[in-house]
């Protein structure tokens, strides 16, 4: 056999299992993610809504950004933290996500909490801020959901912020499995 044609062979061996892989990792999650995000009239979604909504933006007024949209949650017993500096639209979310949590018993595949309000730029970006500044991002369990890595997110709970209108980061291109947002198209 050509050399080539053999490295060709092994080639493309190796993409089909990597889409299979994808198709397979695709299919665990139960609450695919909703196109139609009309079906959330709560959660913000464009960069305009999210422009609109929260003036002063947090890099050109912290403190006023802060004094008009940021609050701390209080998370229930039985998770490994207690409080999340959040924005006030995300504190009201939580409430409901964490019960559900609760309810079925998952608390325990919350590890750790690892920031949500960052006032910075998208990695990689040199303009856009990420959502962190807005304080509309959580990230939890770091040290095994890294980007770019399909992270080991307990299925369930991607479904429980899904069904809340939130988006994870684990359907993201670049994926980014630790964080979930309260955002769409930003
Ligand atoms: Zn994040």
């Amino acid at each position: 056999m050509n050399y080539n044609k053999y490295i060709d062979k092994i080639m493309m061996a190796f993409l089909r299992r990597e889409e299979e892989k994808e198709v397979k990792e695709a299919k665990r999650y139960k609450v695919p993610e909703p196109d139609d995000t009309d079906f959330f009239p709560t959660v913000t979604k464009s960069w305009e809504e999210l422009v609109n909504k929260y003036q002063p933006s947090p890099w050109i007024d912290g403190i006023g950004f802060e004094h008009d949209f940021m609050t701390l949650f209080n998370a229930p017993q039985g998770f490994p933290f207690k409080r999340i500096y959040c924005n006030t639209d995300v504190a009201s979310d939580l409430d409901f996500i964490f019960e559900d949590v609760l309810r079925l018993g998952l608390e325990k595949e919350f590890k750790t909490f690892d920031g949500c309000f960052n006032i910075r730029k998208i990695r990689g970006s040199k303009t856009k801020y990420s959502l962190h500044a807005y304080g509309l991002a959580v990230d939890f369990n770091a040290a095994t959901n890294r980007m770019g890595t399909a992270g080991d997110m307990h299925p369930d709970v991607v479904d429980i912020f899904t069904a809340c209108g939130w988006r994870w980061g684990g359907y993201f291109k670049r994926r980014d499995p630790m964080h979930f947002q309260r955002a769409w198209n930003c």
